[in-house]
């Protein structure tokens, strides 16, 4: 500009001077001047204010007078000195906030003087190449340079919000793809109605969003505000649908240095929110670090049982009723752990079932327990326990099925599955899976009958062959009415509906005869025997049929 009006022949170098001054006192872009030692020669009050400067810094350096100061010290000395090295840099930006950020761009001054320009500039929005295409929101890679921009400003302290709704699978599929989809758009105006401009919200995956803002002063309480908000019901097409949130908070820099370690940091503390009864909001702590660890050394452990042969299955008789036969067994998993001894599924099972390992070693407990039940008598049948993560998957488990008893040569009508109670509300798939093996010929029962919330409609659907009645009831018979009349009406629905019903976890003879009275057709417990391993399975079968007076129990 001076050499404008240096040219202009109207006016004097003076007042060119006294213009160009003004021009640089007035200006809204901060404007420095370095001599060669990086001392600064000239500054405007705009690059002050940038800069966080109260006072003159003229005859400092750069670096000394930002470090009395703050903020941008370290990055805009660094671009200063990148740039004084000769490697010009042709703008470099610092976040200043979640907002904005400061553009700095340096060039080479008359008289060897190197001048630095500041800009605050806005936060721009997700440029549209960046964004997911179904909710507008910014995607994951874009949302992760954010991240790292923020997380590396000086004194950079955002707060990372993980939100996942759930149960959204089911929404999917029992209303369709379009309507789960119109679902997550309207979470995604939800999400940007409700934060402010400058914090950055993205679809991370499938039905997990994050937000990224400036931390609050109590980031679990705006944590537990989205859940709320999050939570009420959508209308979609004249249709009302009710979903709920959890979510998991991560603070930077503490939680994770990086942007991939808030977000681990963040999910893990989803994961505790979901667990701890979905709705929640959990923000990250140690003790949650040294759970998810132990968690991830367990699923490391569980992949490495069946090969190290660490596996075991035990075996527990069923009795009929009517006439003290033997049935057949039910066979329950066993973890022979080298350090950690003999582990009960209840252990190990969900975390097989998070990693995905719970396919792997059904299959193995299946194949073995049909072994097993092939050396025996052929009258007797096999329980085999199925985990509900095994009813997600519409042809998997009927295949797996289907395989092993072909391998085998063990007839169907000797395998029983036990399905837990609760799976047929919560699994979608449930009712199609369990037509399919009910259609081979495989026995269907329900375990833990009792805990669960199914209906009668829905267990006349079902291809069912018994209730077993949970050990809760069976043990608290006697202590009160209440417990007896469950039982009476597990009982008394298992005749209407034509299947056994099956008393589990009996103790005592007291016990035993309770059940029989109050109309149970079988039981299984202690009271029996104890579940013992696959050789001792014969004394058992030799006890219990020598004890039946004449006729074959009929399975
Ligand atoms: P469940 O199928 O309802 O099994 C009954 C549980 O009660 C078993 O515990 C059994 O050992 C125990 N039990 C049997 N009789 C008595 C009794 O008289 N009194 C008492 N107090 N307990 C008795 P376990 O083996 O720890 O299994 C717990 C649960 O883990 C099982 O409940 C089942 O849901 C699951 N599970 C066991 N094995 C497998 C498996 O191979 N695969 C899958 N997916 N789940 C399994
Ligand atoms: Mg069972
Ligand atoms: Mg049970």
């Amino acid at each position: 500009m001076l050499d404008t009006l240096a040219e202009n022949p109207g006016h004097t170098d003076a007042q060119a001077g006294e213009l160009a001054v003004a021009l640089l006192m007035r200006s809204e872009t901060g404007l420095i001047a370095l001599d060669d030692d990086r001392r600064v020669v000239l500054s405007n009050p705009a690059a002050r204010q940038l800069l966080g400067l109260v006072d003159p810094v003229e005859g400092q350096t750069l670096a000394a007078s930002l470090q009395r100061r703050s903020s941008l010290a370290a990055d805009a000395v660094a671009a200063a000195a990148q740039w004084l090295e000769g490697r010009l840099v042709d703008t470099l930006f610092l976040p200043l906030d979640a907002e904005s950020k400061l553009s700095v761009v340096p060039s080479s001054g008359p008289g060897g003087h190197r001048l630095l320009a500041l800009k605050r500039t806005n936060r721009a929005a997700a440029p549209i190449n960046r964004r997911d295409p179904l909710t507008g929101l910014a995607d994951r890679a874009w949302f992760m340079e954010r991240l790292t921009a923020l997380m590396a400003a000086p004194g950079g302290s955002p707060a990372l919000f993980v939100l996942d709704l759930n149960r959204f699978k089911a929404v999917n599929d029992g209303l369709g793809r379009s309507k789960g989809d119109a679902l997550l758009q309207l979470v995604a105006k939800r999400l940007t109605s409700a934060v402010r401009d400058a914090d950055v919200i993205c679809r991370l995956s499938g039905d997990e969003f994050a937000i990224v803002m400036n931390r609050p002063g109590d980031p679990e309480t705006v944590g537990r505000r989205l859940v709320g908000l999050l939570s009420r019901a959508y209308l979609i097409e004249g249709t009302t649908v009710p979903i709920g949130v959890s979510v998991g908070v991560a603070l930077a820099p503490e939680h994770g240095k990086d942007a991939g370690a808030l977000i681990r940091a963040a999910e893990i503390a989803l994961y505790a929110a979901k667990n701890g009864g979905r709705g929640d909001a959990r923000v990250f702590d140690a003790e949650l670090d040294a759970t998810s660890r132990r968690r991830a050394s367990i699923a490391e452990a569980v992949r490495r049982a069946i090969p190290l042969n660490q596996f075991r299955l035990i075996f527990q008789p069923q009795m009929v009723l009517e006439n003290g036969g033997l049935a057949g067994f039910e066979a329950f998993l066993r973890w022979e752990h080298p350090e950690l001894g003999t582990m009960c599924p209840s252990a190990f099972l969900t975390i097989a079932e998070e990693s995905g390992m719970v396919w792997t070693i059904g299959e193995w407990v299946l194949r073995h327990a049909c072994e097993q039940a092939n050396t025996w008598p052929m009258h007797l049948c096999v329980s085999v326990n199925i985990s509900a993560r095994q009813l997600t998957d519409q042809h998997r488990l009927a295949r797996m099925i289907k395989t092993v008893l072909l391998q085998t040569g063990l007839a169907p009508s000797r395998l029983e599955i036990e399905v837990p109670e609760s799976a047929l509300t919560q699994q979608p798939e449930a009712l199609t899976i369990l037509k399919a093996i009910h259609a081979m010929g495989v026995r269907v029962s329900l375990d833990d009958f009792g805990t669960g919330s199914s209906s009668l409609n829905d267990l006349r659907q079902f291809p069912l062959h018994r209730l077993k009645i949970d050990q809760s009831f069976v043990q608290a018979l006697g202590q009160s009415e209440e417990t007896t009349n469950v039982v009476r009406a597990i009982a008394a629905l298992g005749r209407t509906l034509g299947i056994e019903t099956i008393a589990e976890g009996v103790e005592t003879l007291d016990q035993q005869h309770r059940v029989e009275q109050d109309g149970c057709t079988a039981i299984q417990g202690h009271v029996l025997s104890r579940p013992v391993p696959a050789n001792e399975v014969a004394d058992i079968i030799a006890r219990l049929l020598a004890s039946v007076d004449g006729d074959m129990p009929v399975a």
